[in-house]
């Protein structure tokens, strides 16, 4: 009998179940995909029940699956299967959330932070096949990202390591939502970038006429999407502020290049649609902060929103060799 391997994502607005057989990839596509939208006001409880019945819809088709791999979007002690919390649902704080499952589907299970799972999944699957060190960023509406290091997962000692998004690039800068200041993500993520697109609309309506223009002057609408499509336009304003972003995020992945010296940092998220103005900035920025011995590229990602499942099953298949109940440390 084929193995089946149960990927689950918990992300914050959208949970989604895959089934894998012994040759599932990303060119044959899911056995089997369930998604199911986590609205707004949802709780642990509600997203719990949800993402079972998703998983058992795809269990009634196609029978009980050999593991489970799990990618959450939030802090997770991967050790213990232990959610910490969720920044976007309220009620996830201290969770087993493998215990929990392994409970209910009686089968081992591995539970991992999403920025983790997608770095495991872009090296297994995706723009990362074949490289033994990277790191995986995702630049949407924050910036994180995880570690592959000798082929493995690097956590850190609190499963927080790859925390890009929160490197200081500018220690006088405006205040990040973590607290501190000048912070990649304050700069480069795609709700930080359309907020300071509206601001300097506001004090300079000239510059941004082409983004003013494409959200029929309504300066409320102007988010990281209309940003680049003005960007590609020309516009002056929309340039600027996906420039900095873009400096910001260069100055970031230059740093980390010094430190860890990775083959490659792969790219995923929807500011990564930016277009090519972007791209070149950031590649520029990321060479010229490195050290010219340092060498990596900049790739972008291959899996798209599928990433952390493509990770989950690989955490699954990891489950099915070592066994037992959890993962050591
Ligand atoms: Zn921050």
């Amino acid at each position: 009998m084929p193995d089946l391997l149960l990927a689950l994502d918990y992300g914050g607005t959208k949970l989604s179940a895959a089934l894998s057989g012994p040759h599932t990839t990303p060119d044959t596509g899911w056995l089997n995909l369930r998604r199911a939208f986590s609205p707004p006001g949802a709780t642990a409880t509600y997203d719990q029940r949800t993402m079972l019945e998703l998983a058992r819809e795809i269990i009634s088709a196609h029978g009980q699956p050999a593991a489970l791999g799990v990618s959450f979007g939030g802090p997770v002690d991967f050790s213990r299967g232990l959610v910490r919390l969720s920044h976007h649902v309220p009620g996830w704080e201290n969770t087993s959330l493998a215990d929990q499952l392994e409970a209910v589907f009686r089968v081992p299970v591995r539970v991992d932070n999403d920025a983790n799972v997608a770095a495991l999944g872009e090296a297994s699957f995706g723009a990362g096949r074949g490289l033994s060190s990277l790191m995986y960023l995702t630049i949407s509406t924050g910036v994180g990202g995880g570690w592959i290091i000798d082929g493995r997962p690097w956590r850190g000692s609190g499963g927080l390591a790859g925390e890009i998004g929160h490197l200081t690039v500018d220690p006088e800068g405006p205040l990040c939502l973590c607290g501190k200041r000048g912070c990649v993500e304050r700069y480069a993520s795609g709700p930080y970038m359309a907020e300071d697109a509206r601001q300097m609309i506001l004090d300079t309506p000239e510059r941004g006429r082409a983004l003013l223009d494409l959200v029929d002057g309504r300066v409320e609408a102007v988010t990281s999407k209309t940003l680049s499509q003005a960007a590609d336009l020309g516009d002056p304003l929309a340039r600027q502020v996906l420039e900095r972003g873009a400096w910001a995020l260069g100055t970031g992945i230059g740093n980390a290049a010094n430190l860890f010296n990775p083959q490659a940092f792969i790219l995923g998220g929807g500011v990564t649609k930016a277009g090519d103005f972007w791209w070149q900035a950031l590649r520029k920025c990321a060479h010229q902060t490195a050290l010219p011995e340092v060498e990596f590229e900049i790739l972008p990602a291959e899996l798209g929103d599928d990433a952390p499942l493509w990770g989950a099953v690989k955490l699954a298949q990891e489950a099915l060799l070592e066994g037992g109940v959890k993962a050591q440390p």
